[in-house]
């Protein structure tokens, strides 16, 4: 069975209605789930459950303290093209866009790399755009093999693949996958993606568990927030992540909340995401899938960052640069958008200290697995 089984089950107007119908009881039976249902998720994510957001966030932050300890996963973006023959109306990198295009070589890859060594980074997220004559599935295994020995864990953010080519980068030495849905409204879904091999909803979809099939250790799914309903999207976005935590056990499946940031091109979004409802969303994603990855990047700004540590997050970016060739020549191609948060790693690091927790550069499970299959 894939997730395209259990998705045509649901009608996005009924979920949306369902969730909207939810009552304050129908929350507090949630809350008091031991393991809440698909339906306790709907009415967690539900206007009615807006004001549980202190029992909510408590709930989150001890699951999160007994499955994850104290450690905060930190990792860093390396884009080496944003050269893209997609049109996603909403991104800098769209084809149409008068951008400094720039598609890293192998030499300026391991330049880009070894600058993010000296910072300490040792878990990094590997992006491109889709451009065939751009960036190839060869080009990204030499670029894998060129940075491998500088990181003990190696993700990747491109194009969609197939199981071929999953298994390759697995070879390669890429240890995880991160995919974004965008959104989970077919017909949105094709307003927004006006042409490009990205149109396909279906291939995009099924993308997550292809990466499942070939073996990758850990997958990020996530929606695009300020593109579809919001409750909406988080919905399918919980639903996704169920089936490829039970499908694929013995990957570390995680959810990302990307918020739409300003960009080349102008894109506003279509739905204003509060803060309040990003709070309400990362409690409710602990309170379903209580072993899952909560990623937070540096599209949020700096507070908001600070004040959600203690409530599920695990893993967080940090010194990011969106624009290939951005950590080591200042001067290169333009970036995906502007981030927010542009404190540095050490800046980064001692707050998260100061609320009691550990920033992790390292990957530790890879070193685990590394010594016991030497
Ligand atoms: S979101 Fe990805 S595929 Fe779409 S235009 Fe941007 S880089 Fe290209």
């Amino acid at each position: 069975m894939s997730f395209l089984d259990e998705f045509k089950k649901y009608d996005h107007g009924e979920v949306l209605d369902r969730i909207l119908s939810k009552t304050a009881q129908d929350v507090e039976q949630a809350l008091q789930a031991e393991r809440p249902s698909i339906e306790d998720f709907q009415a967690l994510i539900s206007p009615a459950a807006e004001r549980y957001l202190e029992p909510m966030a408590e709930r989150s932050h001890k699951i999160t303290r007994q499955r994850f300890g104290n450690n905060i996963q930190m990792y860093v973006p390396l884009y080496i093209s944003n050269e893209c023959t997609n049109g996603c109306v909403y991104c800098g990198f769209n084809a149409n866009n008068p951008v400094t295009r720039k598609t890293l070589s192998l030499e300026e890859i391991e330049q880009e790399a070894l600058a993010l060594h000296r910072q300490e980074f040792r878990h990094v997220l590997v992006l491109t755009g889709e451009d065939p004559n751009a960036v190839r599935n060869e080009d990204l295994v030499a670029a894998i093999r060129k940075i491998r020995p500088l990181f003990s864990s190696i993700s990747l953010e491109v194009y969609p693949m197939d199981v071929a080519g999953y298994r390759d980068m697995v070879e390669a030495g890429v240890d995880g996958l991160t995919i974004y849905q965008e959104t989970y409204d077919p017909v949105l879904y094709k307003d927004l993606h006006l042409f490009g091999k990205k149109r396909d909803f279906l291939w995009r979809l099924g993308t997550p568990e292809r990466g499942g099939e070939a073996g990758l250790r850990r997958i990020g799914i996530g929606a695009l927030l300020g593109l579809g309903n919001f409750y909406v999207e988080t919905f399918f976005t919980g639903l996704h992540g169920l089936f490829l935590a039970h499908r694929f056990w013995r990957t570390q499946v995680s959810v990302s909340f990307p918020r739409i940031r300003p960009a080349e091109g102008g894109f506003s979004p279509l739905y204003e995401v509060t803060d309040r409802q990003m709070v309400q969303g990362i409690c409710a994603m602990r309170l379903l899938l209580p072993d899952c990855g909560l990623t937070l990047s540096t599209r949020e700004s700096a507070l908001f960052r600070d004040h959600l540590i203690p409530l599920g997050v695990t893993q967080m970016s940090a010194g990011s640069s969106t624009a290939p060739g951005g950590y080591s020549r200042k001067d290169e191609g333009t970036g995906q958008f502007h981030i927010d948060d542009d404190r540095s790693p050490e800046e980064i690091s001692r707050v998260i200290r100061a609320k009691g927790y550990e920033a992790v550069w390292k990957d530790w499970d890879a070193a685990f697995l590394v010594e016991n299959v030497s």
